[in-house]
């Protein structure tokens, strides 16, 4: 048997961002069962029409143009004693070192009723065809459950193509994760006026019905009744992908296996990248959730180059994260008020309301930020944002300042550029307005 050099489980961002900083410097094999990668991001906007379902497909070019053997097999087992790896249909391969990059899969909840007809959840390519399908076979009616960012994009994807949208989540508001309850108001009722029927604070129970979903039961006793057959889509969260590495050997934690901050997992030749990981977040050193490309790629980034004879150390996870409600620019990172003050932090909060151009120019929107800092240390320790623009720049910068420990008071010292159509007057800044408030209300 002939000894693969580097081998790669998984074709997503994580793999082809290997592939594509190793290029022929080793040689790669990437073993990756389905048809295509994806831009998993772009497809609730092949629903809304933005774009034609293929531009949502990764071409094989990406990892076989810069040298990298893609094999189409799926593998099932792992024996890191001997270096063998099996694919589903028994071939065997032999590895000098091998990096797991399996990703996650979505979670369906084990209640009644989920093997029901149209009821699916929402990661492949087989998922955005069947939705896209029956879309087009007039749809009526669809529930996505789950109000987290891939919820919140689906339900409005689906609503925008005149499909009666029901959104559902155990919690009061929307993007519970990402955003704090008194920023998120104004987006959430603007969902609402979208036309798609919220149903926050209700459990799901059971979906019954003969072959399809008739009726959804939450456990307050409510009930969505249909008419004709609805998609029920589960956007509860994402689970690792390594059901068949549990019995390997290889140390898993709840939410994946287990690295340190090199990518090494506890055996030897052995790396793990991207969403199959267990994340520790860079503010509390703890477990915390982020099953996103923005830190799959980084990470699969910095093991290509230690590969390549660099010795980089990955730092810890941060989540800095966006999505759209509405007309309504929505980002986040770090730590959520709320989520501060329950690990024990004493929290300071800084507001900001300004405009996104100065707001005498006619196109001005509105932008609002929400700074949290640990009244302890000063350090900022996340940081929301509302806006009529996209807010990623604004989000990374916050995340720098967390990142790389900034205080309060040299964040409020930020020097900054102004200019009418791309900023508030230079007499202010949202980031320093932020700052000072929280110095304001600690030296009181
Ligand atoms: C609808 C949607 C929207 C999203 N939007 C965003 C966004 O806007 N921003 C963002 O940062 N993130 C977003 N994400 C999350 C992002 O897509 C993931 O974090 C990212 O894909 C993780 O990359 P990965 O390479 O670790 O895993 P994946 O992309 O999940 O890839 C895993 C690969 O491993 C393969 N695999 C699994 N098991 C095996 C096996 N046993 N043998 C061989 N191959 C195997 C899979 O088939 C797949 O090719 C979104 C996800 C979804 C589903």
């Amino acid at each position: 048997m002939k000894i693969l050099d580097l081998v790669i489980i998984g074709g997503g961002p994580a793999a082809i961002t290997l592939a594509k900083n190793i290029k022929q410097e080793r040689e790669i094999t990437i073993f990756r069962p389905e048809d295509h990668s994806m831009i998993y991001c772009a497809m609730p906007y092949a629903i809304e029409g933005i774009m034609p379902l293929e531009k949502t497909l990764k071409t094989d070019a990406l990892v076989t143009e810069v040298g990298a053997k893609l094999i189409r097999e799926k593998i099932v087992d792992v024996n890191y004693k001997n270096k063998i790896l099996i694919s589903e249909t028994g071939n065997k391969y032999t590895y000098k070192q091998l990096i797991i990059a399996t990703g996650a899969e979505p979670i369906i909840i084990p209640i009644k009723g989920v093997d029901l007809q149209g009821v699916m959840s929402f990661k492949t390519e087989k998922d955005l065809k069947t939705v896209m399908e029956t879309v087009s076979n007039e749809l009526i009616e669809a529930v996505v459950i789950g109000a987290g960012a891939i919820g919140i994009e689906l339900a409005q994807a689906l609503n925008s193509v005149n499909v009666k949208t029901h959104l559902i989540d155990i919690f009061p508001t929307i993007l519970p994760n990402m955003m704090d309850e008194d920023m998120i108001e104004v987006p959430m009722k603007s969902l609402e006026n979208s036309g798609i029927q919220l149903h926050m604070n209700e459990k799901v129970v059971e979906l019954c019905g003969e072959k399809t979903v008739e009726t959804i039961k939450f456990d307050s006793g409510k009930q969505i009744d249909f008419d004709s057959a609805p998609l029920v889509i589960f956007a509860v969260g994402m689970k690792p992908s390594i059901d068949f590495l549990k019995s390997s050997g290889i140390s898993i934690g709840r939410t994946g296996i287990h690295i340190n901050s090199k990518m090494e997992t506890n055996i030897k030749d052995v790396f793990a990248v991207g969403d199959c990981c267990e994340f520790i977040s860079g503010i509390t050193g703890e477990v915390v959730l982020g099953k996103l490309a923005t830190n799959a790629v980084p990470m699969a980034r910095m093991l290509a180059k230690n590969l390549l004879g660099d010795d980089r150390s990955y730092a810890g996870f941060y989540n800095g994260a966006a999505t759209k409600v509405v007309t309504h620019f929505v980002g986040s990172t770090g730590l959520k008020e709320l989520a501060a003050k329950d690990l024990g932090y004493d929290t300071i909060v800084g507001e900001a309301d300004m405009t996104t151009a100065f707001p005498i120019m006619p196109f001005a929107k509105k932008v609002k930020l929400k700074l949290i800092a640990d009244k302890k240390t000063n350090k900022i320790l996340g940081g929301q944002i509302i806006s009529g623009e996209p807010v990623t720049d604004k989000i990374d910068k916050i995340t720098m300042a967390i990142q790389f420990d900034i205080t309060v008071d040299q964040l409020v010292q930020l020097s900054y550029a102004s200019q009418p159509y791309q900023s508030f007057f230079p007499a202010n800044n949202l980031i320093v307005q932020a700052s000072e408030q929280i110095i304001t209300k600690r030296n009181k």
